[in-house]
């Protein structure tokens, strides 16, 4: 059945119940992607600049072909013996620290998340665990509490273990070596302690995607590592959207910030849309969590997720992407550049690689947000075709993060779209 816009959003609202949120205020219908293309039921095109699940393009044929097959040959679980599964952590470990040696395959990144959190535990007997005030980590009843934008309204409890630090900024609030940071995690620690619940892990985005992608120079989580590691507690990176060769430098975001973590958790981009996702971690830390819980996933690790997982790390390798990431990134920057120099309402840019945007602003001294005209702009932006978001504490920066075989043809397109559209839509509507 092929539904209209109205009937698919009333069959949404009966069927999936009431605040399934849809993007854009003309929300859009999708029916094909191929790259970094997408075409809506009526078939226009647009460039898509926004989505990382598909992070070797939209129905990827490498990822298409191995799902296939693994899928006509054989799929099942972990519980019997599969080569994929093997062959899959081989490649994926070989990429991080020699310490971080083995893994759990799940489904999503709330689930890699959530027992991330529990390896913590396991490892210092503690549950304090500390994150920004900006972040999102995910789903379950756990993560969720972590999340201080959409607070459950149900806690189970465990929201009394989990403190906030002030996600970092580095426009409004400089902190160019990161020892400000690491001193507000400090006293969050010490908060744990002298309330009891003791301090257990730190889990951060390594480049704070959700907080906005602040500024930082290389090796800006080094201080708070210490911080962490001084005091006992585990630091986990939820790589689920900086990973897989997204910032163009490293392949890994902690690797660009200088550490090696105790915990990396993975999602979205590693199956290109098939849900897998894994948390990786010290083979000490999978142990004390093997023998303190029993744990298993019946699809988490299944040889079709691990086929397709596969064939985006060959993809990644054989087009160069990370290598792409880098260039077109830095492309993207000076075209942000030349933005900036015609456009009052550019306050701020940042990026790397293929994740990069700039911050709105109502005024450039007073560094007001223009969260109302971020969303205007975006809006426009979809009726010419051009797919993005926004992101940060005050929803007031583009949020551009496309499949990585964004090319610069590609760039060109978005930057000359949000050239005219920042000229034509007014500040104040
Ligand atoms: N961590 C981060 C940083 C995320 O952005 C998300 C999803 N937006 C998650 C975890 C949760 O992943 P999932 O939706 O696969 O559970």
């Amino acid at each position: 059945m092929t539904r209209s816009t109205g009937k698919m959003l009333a069959d949404r609202a009966r069927l999936l119940g009431p605040n399934v949120s849809t993007f854009y205020e003309d929300p859009v219908h999708f029916v094909k992607g191929e790259g970094v293309w997408l075409w809506d039921a009526d078939g226009r095109r647009y460039l898509d600049c926004y989505n990382n699940v598909p992070h070797v393009g939209h129905c990827n044929p490498r990822v298409v072909e191995a799902i296939c097959r693994q899928a006509g040959t054989l799929n099942t679980h972990t519980r019997y013996l599969h080569d994929m599964i093997l062959d899959y952590v081989e490649r994926l470990t070989a990429t991080m620290d020699v310490a971080l040696e083995s893994a759990i395959l799940t489904c999503t990144g709330s689930e890699a998340n959530d027992i991330a959190l529990r390896m913590a535990e396991g490892m210092t007997g503690k549950r304090g665990i500390i994150a920004t005030d900006a972040t999102y980590h995910g789903n379950t009843a756990l993560v969720s509490q972590l999340s201080r934008s959409n607070v459950p309204r149900v806690g189970f409890g465990l929201e009394g273990y989990v403190r906030f630090v002030d996600a970092p900024d580095s426009y409004r609030n400089p902190d160019p070596d990161g020892t400000l940071f690491a001193q507000s995690v400090a006293r969050q620690i010490a908060a744990h302690e002298e309330a009891g619940t003791g301090f257990a892990a730190l889990i951060v985005c390594p480049y704070f995607l959700n907080e906005g992608f602040p500024d930082h120079p290389d090796g800006w989580l080094k201080p708070v590592a210490e911080v962490v590691r001084e005091a006992g507690g585990l630091l986990i990176c939820d790589e689920v959207q900086s990973g897989f060769g997204r910032t163009g430098t490293h392949f890994w975001a902690h690797q660009k910030m200088g550490i090696v973590p105790d915990i990396v958790t993975l999602g979205k981009p590693m199956g290109n849309g098939h849900p897998v996702g894994g948390v990786v971690t010290r083979s000490e830390i999978l142990a004390t969590f093997r023998k303190g819980y029993r744990y298993f996933n019946t699809f988490g690790g299944n040889p079709v997720s691990c086929a397709a997982a596969l064939a985006v790390l060959d993809e990644i390798e054989a087009e160069g992407l990370v290598e792409n990431a880098r260039k077109v990134g830095l492309y993207a920057g000076e075209q942000l550049e030349r933005l900036r120099d015609k456009h009052e309402v550019i306050g701020d840019i940042r990026g790397s690689g293929l994740i990069f945007g700039a911050e709105m602003v109502l005024d450039r001294d007073s560094r007001e947000p223009a969260s109302d005209f971020t969303d205007r702009i975006i809006n426009a932006m979809r009726h010419r075709g051009i797919i993005h978001s926004k992101l940060g504490r005050h929803k007031n920066t583009l949020k551009i993060r496309p499949p990585m075989p964004f090319s610069r043809e590609n760039a060109d397109l978005l930057f000359d779209t949000l050239d005219a559209v920042l000229a034509e839509t007014p500040l104040h509507p």
